[in-house]
């Protein structure tokens, strides 16, 4: 049983199905809910987020799909936002906020450098260096803080929905080659992190996208983290960051049985505006 996925990119932005074979792929798999997310507008030009020019297309077909498809499945109306360090939110609209049935916060662009272009923690290993370098003076440790110290910000100010892929910071991090997961200084960053979520409504998604996609053999959080969220009676929600129809869930029933091996006995999936709790 495969209860919800509202993490999915279609080919607004830098998915390779459309919307509706998305929906179809949710449906064909039993799922209760999809939500859409196409990564939303940012204030220069990308491949891979929706062109401007776009977004209303895109709110009115998924609306078009909402209705196609409502006894089938619950389509919902989101967008995967990005956070900036500097200016946060401030390119997004609030007139488009009001018009989607929910958000998710990420942060991809953890700096800029020199001439204003920003750089991405979501990139590949040379260019995470190469940003750490420009905006930290080279120290690890310090850009990793300061990314979950701004994460911990956008979820106190803003309340995303879902908070999007949380340590996405270690995606080029593999058998703890630029830090170590275990080291006190980073449990202090994602456990102050995690306090944060709690004093919110915003929900912790487990996401398997990097391990869709090759990237990764593990799910964002990693199993330590998941234990922490456990203890803090944080809600969860399972996503599959899919990026194509063939990943709509992606792993989920490992997750299901991770999350069980963990202890965990309840997730949450988004419907009806309200988050529902769920036995696994
Ligand atoms: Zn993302
Ligand atoms: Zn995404």
């Amino acid at each position: 049983m495969y209860y919800s996925t509202v993490h999915t990119h279609t080919t607004y932005c830098d998915g390779n199905n459309t919307a509706e074979e998305m929906i179809l792929a949710a449906i064909n798999k039993g799922m209760k809910t999809i939500g859409i997310s196409t990564h939303g507008p940012l204030p220069f030009e990308v491949k891979w987020s929706v062109a401007n020019d776009k977004i209303q297309t895109y709110i009115d077909e998924i609306r078009y799909l909402k209705e196609k498809y409502k006894d089938k499945i619950e389509v919902l109306l989101g967008m995967e936002l990005d956070y900036f360090i500097d200016t946060e939110f401030e390119h997004i609209d609030k007139s488009l906020l009001e018009q989607l049935d929910y958000t998710i916060g990420s942060i991809h662009y953890l700096g800029r450098y020199d001439d204003g272009k920003p750089w991405t923690v979501d990139g590949h290993y040379e260019n995470l260096l190469e940003g750490i370098n420009a905006s930290y003076g080279g120290d690890i440790k310090k850009a990793v803080i300061d990314y979950y110290h701004h994460l911990s910000k956008m979820v106190e100010k803003y309340k995303p929905t879902v908070v999007g892929h949380m340590d996405l910071i270690k995606k080029n991090n593999k058998d703890n080659s630029l830090f170590n997961e275990n080291d006190l200084w980073y449990k202090d960053a994602v456990c102050g992190f995690l306090d944060a979520v709690k004093n919110t409504d915003s929900v912790i998604e487990v996401n398997t996208g990097a391990i869709a996609r090759g990237y990764m053999t593990e799910q964002y959080p990693s199993k330590w983290i998941l234990e922490e969220i456990r203890l803090r009676e944080i809600p969860i929600t399972i996503n599959s960051d899919a990026h194509s129809a063939e990943n709509i869930a992606c792993k989920f029933y490992e997750m299901y049985e991770l999350l069980k091996d963990l202890g965990l006995d309840n997730i949450v999936y988004l419907s009806k505006n309200a988050w529902q709790k769920i036995t696994l």
